[in-house]
């Protein structure tokens, strides 16, 4: 197939703006293009494609990014730069895929305009589905989508997809990860990891308290999205908890995340899969998480890591003592028989062939 891959509107690939929805991409496009099919991946200007992309063509726009649909209320209004990044995107989808002869359009980016599109849209166009119930807007315009063809639709966990209004039963398809980028590493220091946007959504703070409980050190990775956060879960535990360690490139990040005992999971929402749970366990980090949203399916407790009560950072701080039950060579050996890009792409593959049929 010749397949046009539509990045997300929130900023460049590789900047960390787009969250996991980056790595989500790198994997579908290596993935497809492993695979034998033509990809071009449309991105905000200034974006990289990872090394293993560099067959896929890249287009690029500039223009404002899309606000993050994230941190606004659930009856938030659907809101667009004029003329922004996102309007700028699907203009150049209209005005030149039709004629380019690609087969589809694969849509990553969680924003209303490309659902709106899509029943009428010349040429057929998929959606990843990167999050779970956002805003009321959104829910309706999935749920309209859905209604009108679900076969358009994928989702990468049940628990995400349970948050949506949909007719048939939901196409799972996980996520990817390129083992060879993840070293595993069978010993670990005294030091626990979090992985995430820096956002009130992820809940570091209570990975920080049961990190202040055990009395072990608890290094961050990831983009500090709301600094004003960053600095209340900072003062909220004794100084010295957290060592901030920023946004890190993946080879760079699972150098580091490797040496960690266990990887603290904590999200306040319905995470809808969680890339870093599994980035952790490629490197044979043990994963403690809440029972919510993506992270609870993945987890397997007793063999990958231990799942908890939602906020329960008692609970949490508990499961870090039993971490020593866990075989860091089993959680390396679950994303090799469950999360690879190879079984990402064949997912993907069905799907659209699928999709494409009359
Ligand atoms: N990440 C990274 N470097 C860092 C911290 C995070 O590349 O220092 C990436 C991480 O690999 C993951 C993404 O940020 O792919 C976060 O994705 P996740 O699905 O956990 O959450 P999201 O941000 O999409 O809500």
């Amino acid at each position: 197939m010749k397949l046009l891959v539509v990045a997300t509107a929130l900023g460049p690939l590789g900047s960390g703006r787009g969250g996991g929805v980056d790595l989500t991409l790198a994997g579908v496009v290596a993935g497809l293009l492993q695979r034998g099919h033509q990809l071009t991946v449309l991105a905000a200007e200034g974006s990289v494609l990872a090394a293993d992309c560099a067959a896929a063509e890249l287009w690029c726009c500039s223009g404002e990014p899309q606000p993050s649909v994230q941190h606004q209320g659930h009856e938030a209004l659907i809101t667009m730069p004029a003329d922004g990044l996102l309007a700028r995107f699907w203009r150049r989808v209209l005005a030149e895929a039709p004629a380019a002869g690609f087969d589809a359009v694969l849509n990553l980016g969680y924003d209303w305009l490309p659902f709106w599109l899509t029943p009428t849209a010349a040429l057929p166009i998929f959606h990843l589905v990167s999050m779970g119930s956002v805003t009321a807007a959104m829910d309706a315009v999935i749920a309209d989508v859905a209604a009108w063809d679900q076969r358009r639709l994928a989702f990468h966990t049940a628990s995400q997809a349970a948050d949506f209004a949909l007719p048939k039963p939901p196409l799972l398809v996980g996520n990817g990860f390129d083992l060879d980028a993840y070293r595993f590493s069978a010993q670990a220091e005294p030091l626990l990891g979090w992985v995430g946007r820096v956002a009130p959504e992820k809940g570091l703070e209570d990975a920080a308290a049961a990190a202040a409980r055990c009395g072990l050190p608890l290094a961050v990775w990831g983009l500090v999205e709301d600094p004003v956060y960053a600095a209340a879960v900072e003062a909220s535990v004794p100084a010295g908890t957290l060592q901030w360690r920023g946004f890190l490139p993946t080879a760079q990040l699972q150098a580091e995340l490797g040496r960690c005992r266990a990887l603290l999971n904590t999200p306040k929402w319905n995470e809808a899969y969680g890339n870093v749970v599994v980035e952790a366990l490629a490197c044979g980090v043990p994963v403690l998480a809440y029972r919510r949203g993506g992270p609870a399916e993945l987890v397997q407790p007793g063999l990958t890591g231990w799942l908890v009560d939602p906020d329960d950072m008692a609970a949490l701080a508990e499961a870090v003592g039993r971490v020593s039950l866990i075989d860091r060579a089993a959680c390396r050996r679950w994303v090799e028989q469950n999360a690879t890009r190879e079984v990402l792409a064949q997912r993907i593959e069905a799907w659209l062939l699928q999709g494409l049929q009359p």
